[in-house]
């Protein structure tokens, strides 16, 4: 028996593509929305398993709200590199499976670990 939460977070910010030849070379900005699954297992007596609340302050304060994402980063900030980053700082602090990046509302990139 398992649950997955889910919660979501988003940011603005602009990035370009490194090394990339196409439109997303030039700097351009987008809503991004950071959406996470965590995995649980148990629940306590109010029937929860984790709060939602120190959830979403630690993901809002992991996210770069109006920042160059090129300049935040030492690596390409495309979503698939922004999923995995993300992923590896949650996962020291909750039992996440899998993270997406959503560049907008049709695209994004998911990054999940092999269990
Ligand atoms: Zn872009």
């Amino acid at each position: 028996m398992s649950w997955q939460l889910v919660v979501k977070q988003k940011f603005s910010a602009a990035h370009f593509l490194e090394n990339y030849k196409g439109k997303c070379e030039k700097m351009h900005g987008h809503t991004f929305e950071l959406e996470v699954f965590l995995r649980t297992s148990e629940l306590d007596k109010s029937g929860i398993s984790i709060d939602f609340g120190p959830v979403k302050d630690f993901l809002r304060g992991l996210v770069p709200d109006h920042k160059v994402l090129n300049e935040v980063y030492d690596f390409s900030p495309s979503a698939e590199n922004l999923a995995r980053y993300f992923f590896q700082r949650i996962k020291d602090t909750y039992p996440v499976v899998k993270v997406i990046v959503w560049e907008s509302e049709d695209a994004g990139a998911a990054y999940a670990e092999d269990q």
